[in-house]
């Protein structure tokens, strides 16, 4: 397991996260981690973390290879000609079809990137590719944790997809963020960064254009929420909104057939379209040029190298713990276990307060003050519920809210009624105690 010190200088990729696809777990291989993380150079540097995160042969490898590309002509203080040159093949991540196993699982480069910002401050980059594939149902729940974690880890997640966003793609999304989210202790408004759907081998440029911009109005198509649309697809794309502070888009062009169908192909760019090389130069500046890298944040605070271990360590042991149940279900099941929590601390202070106000021993309140009290109750509760934490998003709760209101009405009939019993009961005894005191 121990490389070579040449090894180690001249870079590979170092698998973080290995799938065991029969047993349907994850582990973390915590000493290569450790080696990478704990550098002394970079352990206390904050930290950005890349990942390209998706499934098998859509050209990660091959992109993470011209980020390297990058990554190594900055080091070396070459800023303009970092494409390479014509005959160069490409090395790094293998990416060459045929050489790589498809393994489910989380890879990284093996050296960090010192870069200086330009405020000055400096910071360690990471590479990271994460895939599997979406395809069965074990293969989903096992693909959910991965893809949590690596969207947990790190501060660009590019989601790279081919030719479009599905509605799948969406939903598998849907379902690693969310799966994501319930593995972090506290609930943040957004869990998570950055998002950058990169759609590979885009083939209608003259509906959006190549590029950021392009991405962005299709982004905006794709993502929107229309009134009528049914309620699983608005949510997804609430739900997605709601996770990343910073959503973006990125068309590619297809990068030519001998890139994609030459086995021997090497990565040369003299055999790669100029339509591609010339969005490429584009799109990997976008991700790691100094201006433009972001540093991991974790609940607001910045992480540094060491921290991302620690992080790692605690969001895999999560994961590794009693079963979860399928996270769909479980999502479903927490957000509705948040709710009704919600709704039940929310009545009780209902009920608390109107049997001091009206309760079995209060005297009779007219029907007007009575009323006052439980509008002014009815809105510290429902404000109360809403305070509280819960999952689900918006709509969700609303339906809970609207419960709750619908059952602190029906508590205040009964609170009514209770009062009005103590008018009658009033209003019935006074002949009679009347009676009795003429009688006396
Ligand atoms: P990975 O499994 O996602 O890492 O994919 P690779 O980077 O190993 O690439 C898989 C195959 O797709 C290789 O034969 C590449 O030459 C080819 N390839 C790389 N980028 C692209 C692309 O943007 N579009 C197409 N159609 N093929 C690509
Ligand atoms: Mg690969």
């Amino acid at each position: 397991m121990s490389p070579s010190d040449t090894d180690s200088e001249l870079g590979r990729p170092v698998q973080l996260v290995v799938a065991d696809e029969d047993e349907h777990s994850f582990s973390l291989q915590e000493e290569a981690l450790e080696r990478l993380l704990l550098r002394e150079a970079v352990q206390d540097m904050s930290v950005v973390v890349v990942s390209v995160a998706g499934a098998f042969r859509k050209g990660k490898s091959f992109l993470l290879d011209f980020m390297l590309r990058y990554m190594y002509s900055h080091k070396q203080g070459d800023c303009d000609s970092w494409l390479g040159g014509e005959d160069e093949p490409l090395t790094g991540f293998t990416w060459r079809g045929g050489c790589e196993r498809e393994t489910t699982g989380i890879l990284a480069w093996s050296e960090l990137f010192v870069v200086d910002k330009p405020d000055g401050s400096q910071v360690a980059v990471l590479l990271m590719d994460t895939q599997g594939a979406f395809d069965s149902q074990s293969t989903i729940k096992d693909c959910a944790t991965l893809f949590a974690l690596s969207t947990m880890t790190s501060s660009v997640m590019v989601y790279n997809l081919s030719q479009n966003v599905q509605e799948d793609d969406l939903q598998h999304l849907q379902l690693f963020t969310e799966y994501g989210r319930l593995a972090m202790e506290e609930v943040y408004e957004k869990p998570f960064q950055s998002l950058m759907f990169l759609i590979r081998d885009w083939s209608y440029p003259y509906e959006h254009p190549y590029g950021l911009e392009g991405g962005r109005s299709f982004l905006e198509k794709r993502l929107q929420v229309k009134q009528n649309q049914h309620e699983e697809l608005q949510n997804v794309r609430k739900h997605i909104h709601s996770c990343f502070s910073n959503i973006g888009c990125f068309l590619l062009p297809h990068p030519g057939l001998r890139v994609a169908t030459n086995p021997h192909f090497d990565g040369r760019l003299r055999d790669i379209d100029e339509d591609f090389k010339a969005e490429l130069v584009n799109l990997v500046p976008l991700l790691l040029s100094p201006e433009n890298l972001v540093e991991k944040e974790i609940g607001g605070e910045k992480v540094t190298c060491r921290d991302l271990l620690l992080y790692f360590k605690a969001y895999m042991k999560i994961y590794q713990g009693e079963e979860l149940p399928h996270p769909k279900s479980m999502l479903q099941a927490t957000a509705e276990a948040n709710n009704l929590a919600a709704v039940a601390g929310a009545k009780e202070i209902y009920n608390r307060s109107m049997e001091q106000i009206c309760g079995g021993e209060r005297p009779y309140l007219s029907p007007s003050e009575l009323e006052r009290h439980h509008g002014d109750l009815r809105e510290v509760c429902v404000r109360h519920f809403r305070a509280v934490k819960k999952m689900g998003g918006e709509e969700f709760c609303r339906r809970y809210q609207t419960q709750l209101e619908a059952e602190l009405d029906d508590m205040y009939s009964a609170f009514c009624k209770h009062n009005d019993g103590k008018n009658l009961f009033h209003a019935a005894r006074t002949p009679a105690t009347l009676f009795v005191l003429m009688a006396a």
